[in-house]
């Protein structure tokens, strides 16, 4: 039996950007607010425009 190792992380800089709903699956999400952690991350607020679900998102900031 050979197990893979998934040593392949998808760096957070490299993410797709599109972000489905969790509900419906629709991308079309509106931003209600974005917001800078002290931990030097983003957070945003988005809901869906079809129906109405709200996703936080974490994004890192990249390092300059
Ligand atoms: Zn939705």
């Amino acid at each position: 039996m050979t197990r893979q190792q998934t040593s392949t992380r998808t760096p957070e800089s490299n993410r797709p950007k599109g972000l489905e709903c969790p509900s419906c699956g629709c991308r079309h999400f509106e931003v209600l607010y974005t917001r800078a952690t002290p931990t030097g991350t983003i957070r945003r607020r988005r809901q869906c425009r079809h129906c109405g679900r709200r996703v936080t998102t974490t994004e890192q900031i990249g390092v300059n």
